[in-house]
C-alpha cells in the first residue's frame, strides 16, 4: 500500500461562525473530506491548557503522549527530552524497521542533510527526518520538482531562489504524487494555516486556504486514480477561529480517504492514535 499523510498544521474543528474560514465556500475540498472521510479527534491530550506544536506533532508522529510525558504543553521547537522521545519512536525510523521507504516531500534550503543537521532549532519533522537523512530533500532536489516548497507555490522563497520558477498548487500536487509514488510512505507538512491563525487576519487566512484547497483538489484526484491511500490531520486547532490569535482546544480533523481508510479511522481517536494506526495499517497482509 501507498501512503500520503498530509499534516496541516493550526487547523481544528468549529460550527459554522462569521470568523471561520473553514467553510465550504474558501475550501471546498477540504470540507468535503472533512464531512465523508474524517472523525474529530482529541488534541489536547489530557493536559491543561493550549495545545502546542513541539508536544501535538511530537505524539502525532511518535504515538507516545507527548504533553503527557513533558506534564505540559510545549510549543515551537522540542527540547532535548521531547527530541530523545522523538528520535527513540519516530514514524519514520517504525517504518523502515519494517523494511518500508519513507520520503519526506518538504524541500529544506539546504545544500545537505548535515547542514540541517547543524542549525541550532529544530522542529519535530526536521528531528525525525535527521533520523532518516535519505529522505531530505534539498534545494536542488525542490529546483529539479523532486521537491514540495512549504508554501505550496515557492512564492516565499523568491527573493532567495529566484531561478526556482513559481509554480500553482496544483502543480504542486503533481510533484507531491510523484514523489509519493515512488515510496510505500510521504509525508508532507503544511504551515501556512497556522501562520495565518496566529495573525487573526481573516483575508489572509483565506487565501492560504484556497491555495491549499486547489491543491488538495488535485492531489485527491491523482491518488484515487492509483489506489493511493490519503491521511491528514492537524496538530491542534488555531485557524478555525480567526478573531483569537492563539490555539484552540477544539478537536482536530483525522481524515483518511483511499483504500483500508475505515480500518484506519476507526482506531483513532486522539493524536496519541495516529502513529499506531498508520503502522497497523502497514503491518496488515
Ligand atoms: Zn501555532
Amino acid at each position: 500500500m501507498r501512503m500520503a499523510f498530509i499534516f496541516i498544521d493550526g487547523v481544528g474543528l468549529r460550527e459554522a461562525a462569521a470568523d471561520n474560514p473553514v467553510n465550504r465556500e474558501v475550501c471546498p475540498a477540504l470540507c468535503r473530506m472533512i464531512s465523508k472521510h474524517s472523525r474529530p479527534i482529541d488534541a489536547c491530550l489530557g493536559v491543561e491548557g493550549l495545545p502546542q506544536s513541539a508536544t501535538g506533532q511530537g505524539t502525532m508522529f511518535t504515538g507516545v503522549n507527548c504533553a503527557a510525558a513533558m506534564g505540559r504543553h510545549c510549543e515551537g521547537f522540542p527540547g532535548p527530552s521531547l527530541r530523545k522521545i522523538i528520535e527513540d519512536n519516530n514514524l519514520f525510523l517504525q517504518l523502515r524497521r519494517r523494511g518500508k521507504t519513507v520520503r519526506f516531500a518538504d524541500a529544506y534550503l539546504v545544500d545537505s542533510a548535515e547542514e540541517l543537521a547543524a542549525r541550532r532549532y529544530k522542529s519535530v519533522t526536521t528531528v525525525m527526518a535527521l533520523t532518516a537523512p535519505e529522505t531530505i530533500a534539498t534545494a536542488e532536489d525542490l529546483a529539479a520538482d523532486r521537491a514540495v516548497m512549504q508554501d505550496l507555490t515557492r512564492e516565499t522563497i523568491q527573493d532567495r531562489y529566484p531561478d526556482i520558477p513559481v509554480i500553482a498548487p496544483q502543480r504542486a500536487a503533481e510533484h507531491l504524487y510523484s514523489i509519493a509514488r515512488g515510496a510505500d510512505f510521504t509525508l508532507f507538512e503544511f504551515f501556512q494555516t497556522d501562520v495565518a491563525g496566529h495573525t487573526a487576519d481573516y483575508a489572509r487566512a483565506c487565501k492560504v486556504l484556497r491555495a491549499f484547497d486547489a491543491f488538495l483538489a488535485a492531489f485527491t484526484r491523482l491518488a484515487e486514480t492509483a489506489g493511493m491511500t490519503i491521511v491528514m490531520t492537524s496538530d491542534h486547532g488555531n485557524v478555525e477561529t480567526i478573531a483569537e490569535t492563539g490555539h484552540t482546544r477544539n478537536p482536530v480533523p483525522f481524515i483518511v480517504c483511499g483504500p483500508r481508510e475505515e480500518r484506519i479511522r476507526e482506531s483513532v481517536s486522539s493524536l496519541e492514535d495516529v502513529t499506531p494506526a498508520v503502522l497497523t495499517a502497514f503491518d496488515a497482509p
